[in-house]
């Protein structure tokens, strides 16, 4: 392969019919190394005329690309596979430079990202339809799924390489052709993947990447040429994304935000509940839409599971995400990290008890960096903003409750409903709750329960607006229409017109 063309770039662009575009009299973003604190590089922000460039080069590509056999658009997901194992460091390192996390949760995030494209690697296996044979005497009847066209897709910060691969492989290797929008936080990674499916064999303008912001996005959804718009991001854009898309008519998924619940019953093995916790609440600086941000402690648990939260929580390796050993890098942004912050004091001020106090926490030697350590907030109460809110940063708030009922009512009265766990020995609380749960992801004794590729991912209630779950078997629905064709060739009798309701004889 040649010297990758998209690494290294100090000005960050756009990927239009397979090849990098730079347009001068764009706007800019900037983009900071988070471990550092300072701008390391410029993202271009696309105008109209970049996002109709790349509109139609995807047009352009749809007819021949649709009419791809599966088994030949399958191969070229089989090529970009390897291409990402073997590119899968620097991807790593991209992710990392520009997003903060820590070297081996970018690992993970690629792996997961890889799980989709091998699921869309048995694409003429998802595309086969169903047939009857003679549902009338001579007539056989079959369906079928057929691409939409151009698809959209926007992507949040947190997980600049899996999120897009949700998105793109299912929807290329059911035919249709992408433009990808990622964050313009981190927006390295994805460009890095188009180079990645050119290598792969793709053809120009099967797949764009376009980098901007919300009017970016607001050009995108409003082409003439988009079909279909796949969003995840917070929950307000979510809501206006998916207005915007259908009030036009078109087929729109979009995934917003989350508060992940964890039960943890007085029968849980408290040390695996306090480890799964740990990771959940903290990891990538709970900077995941499954993160866990709330524990119910239920009934007598709670005062033991503060004290060992606080324990475990103040021993958590906080550092530059490229160093070996980190096990909580920097927040994404200084303005994502003093929200955070405020979230941290309101929740003092609403009368919880603030017991773990990571504010102004720096690592030595990245002073500068957008670093907090872990919080931990015992006593918070339904009322509370902190409860009711997103806070998306290294913040878990324990709200205790006297029983089984009231946990599964506070996870059901809440806005969100993307993942929930709950830790039981008994198979009868864990039965009931996953039954009555109004959740779409659900783990027993699994902290983060994203379901693997093959399955869909998605949440409920104001965690997800639209008809359908992405990647897996949802994944293949939303990025296809159904046909149905009945068939009958000739055999010599002709009975004339027929003016009634067919019926099958
Ligand atoms: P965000 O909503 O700010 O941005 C998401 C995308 O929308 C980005 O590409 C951004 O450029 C674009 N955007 C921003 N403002 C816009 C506007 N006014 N109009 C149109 N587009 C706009 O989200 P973020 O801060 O990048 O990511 C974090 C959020 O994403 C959290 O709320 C998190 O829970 C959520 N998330 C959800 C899932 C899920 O599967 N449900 C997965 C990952 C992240």
């Amino acid at each position: 392969m040649n010297a990758p063309e998209t690494v290294g770039l100090k000005t960050v662009g756009h990927w239009i019919s397979g090849r990098l575009v730079l347009d001068d009299k764009e706007e800019e973003g900037i983009i900071f190394d988070p471990a550092l604190g300072r701008e390391t590089k410029r993202v271009r922000l696309a105008g109209p005329q970049t996002v109709s460039l790349a509109m139609d080069a995807a047009a352009k590509a749809f007819p021949e690309w649709a009419n791809t056999p599966p088994v030949r658009r399958a191969k070229v997901m089989f090529a970009f596979k390897s291409w990402v194992e073997q590119n899968r460091e620097g991807l790593a390192k991209l992710i990392t430079s520009e997003h903060g996390k820590t070297l081996d949760d970018a690992r993970g995030e690629i792996q997961r990202g890889l799980e989709v494209v091998e699921f869309a690697c048995g694409i003429p296996q998802l595309l086969k339809g169903e047939y009857t044979d003679q549902v009338g005497s001579g007539i056989d009847a079959w369906s079928l799924r057929q691409p939409l066209g151009v698809c959209v897709g926007i992507s949040p910060f947190n997980f600049p390489v899996m999120v897009p691969m949700w998105m793109f492989p299912v929807a290329l290797a059911t035919g249709n052709t992408f433009v990808m929008k990622p964050s313009d936080r981190d927006p390295s990674a994805t460009l890095f993947l188009a180079e990645g499916l050119k290598a792969a064999g793709l053809p120009d303008g099967a797949f764009n990447v376009i980098q901007g912001g919300a009017a970016t996005v607001e050009a995108l959804i409003d082409h003439p040429k988009t079909t279909a718009i796949s969003f995840v991001g917070s929950t307000p854009i979510a809501k206006l994304v998916h207005a915007r898309a259908s009030s036009q008519g078109k087929r729109v998924q979009a995934l917003g935000g989350a508060k992940n619940h964890l039960v943890v019953m007085p029968d849980a093995d408290l040390d695996q509940a306090v480890d799964a916790l740990i990771g959940a609440a903290y990891g990538s600086a709970g900077e995941r839409c499954m993160a866990i941000s709330v524990a119910l402690a239920v009934g007598s648990v709670g005062d033991a599971l503060v004290t060992k939260l606080a324990e475990k929580s103040k021993a958590i390796k906080v550092l530059p995400g490229a160093v070996a050993g980190s096990e909580m890098g920097p927040l994404v942004t200084k303005a994502h990290l003093e929200k955070v912050l405020g979230f941290v004091a309101l929740g003092e001020k609403e009368g919880a008890k603030l017991v773990v106090d990571g504010r102004g926490f720096k690592p030595s030697g990245a002073e500068e960096g957008f670093f907090m350590g872990p919080c931990l907030l015992d006593q918070v109460k339904p009322a509370m903003t902190i409860y009711k809110e997103e806070i998306f940063g290294p913040v878990l708030s324990v709200v205790r409750v006297k029983d089984f009922e009231e946990a599964l009512a506070l996870i059901n009265d809440h806005q969100y409903g993307n993942g929930v766990s709950i830790f039981t020995r008994d198979g009868d609380s864990a039965r009931e709750f996953s039954h009555r749960v109004k959740v779409g992801m659900i783990g027993v004794n699994i902290p983060i329960p994203v379901p693997m590729a093959f399955h869909s991912f998605g949440g409920w209630k104001d965690s997800l607006f639209g008809d359908h779950h992405i990647h897996g078997p949802e994944g293949v629905r939303f990025y296809t229409r159904y046909k149905a064709i009945t068939q009958r060739w000739p055999k010599g009798i002709r009975s004339g017109a027929e003016f009634v309701m067919p019926t099958m004889k």
